[in-house]
């Protein structure tokens, strides 16, 4: 069981994604827990007032950091093993492998900034990871958040049925997915590739390492690690390159 806790100012952002397809489900079998916790109920005063300007001048306000760091002492247990992960343009950068890692921990607390950010205070002493999903300004931690939680729950063991196994999908063995069809067998006139329709698994098998090794090298090249490949998989990248010549 995966817990995550999702420490925000907009906590009703997440009540239809949290409550939908495999998330939903995952939720439902006990796999994933998934809390919200609004960080407004951890400021003092009638106001609860969760922001401020910023020292020192400048436009903007700052998310102050006594709410957050409340926020995250309450969701903490001794115990269990768990990260504290501050969203934010300036982390590590999400991927595929971060979210592999993420999936072997027991419980992740994602902290989601709002306005210029958080206190710095709060990164230095209060955070386990930083992490970015791109090089792009979000308006606050959510999207991100909500990113984090879905790439990290397909890779807990058991949220994906049989039929949705996460094996083949891109980056999962170092390389993008192959083209996948479904019926009718001919749209507006545009079949799919006869191999598929053959019923011979082992050359359908063997199309479908191809052409993902064929999308691999023509849009992520930097991928294709030779030392990281097996002979089969060189031999057809070898064809792929003087094919596509
Ligand atoms: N002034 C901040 C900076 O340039 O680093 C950006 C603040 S942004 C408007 C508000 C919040 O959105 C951030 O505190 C962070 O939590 C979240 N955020 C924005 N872009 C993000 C990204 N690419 N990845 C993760 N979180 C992001």
């Amino acid at each position: 069981m995966l817990r995550f806790d999702i420490l925000t100012l907009f906590p009703d952002f997440f009540s239809s994604p949290m409550n939908q397809g495999i998330l939903m489900r995952a939720q439902n079998s006990g796999l994933i827990e998934v809390n919200v916790v609004n960080i407004r109920d951890f400021a003092p005063g009638k106001h609860r007032i969760v922001d401020d300007m910023p020292f020192g001048g400048g436009v903007g306000m700052v998310m102050k950091a006594e709410p957050v760091i409340r926020a995250i002492e309450s969701r903490k247990q001794s115990g269990i093993n768990g990260r504290v992960i501050l969203l934010t343009p300036q982390g590590e950068k999400f991927q595929q492998e971060m979210a592999r890692e993420l999936s072997g921990w027991e419980q992740l607390i994602l902290v989601c900034g709002r306005y210029e950010g958080v206190d710095e205070r709060v990164r230095d002493h209060f955070v386990d990871d930083e992490i970015s999903i791109g090089d792009y300004v979000l308006n606050g931690g959510e999207a991100a958040a909500l990113v984090v939680v879905e790439a990290v729950s397909r890779l807990v063991p058991g949220v994906l049925g049989n039929e949705e196994s996460a094996r083949n999908d891109s980056f999962s063995q170092g390389l993008l997915d192959y083209p996948q069809y479904t019926r009718p067998r001919k749209l507006r006139g545009i079949p799919v590739p006869e191999i598929l329709l053959s019923g011979h698994h082992q050359q359908i098998e063997l199309w479908r390492k191809t052409e993902a090794i064929r999308r691999t090298w023509e849009r992520r090249p930097e991928f294709l690690k030779q030392e990281e490949l097996g002979e089969e998989e060189r031999r057809i990248l070898e064809e792929v390159k003087r094919t596509n010549r």
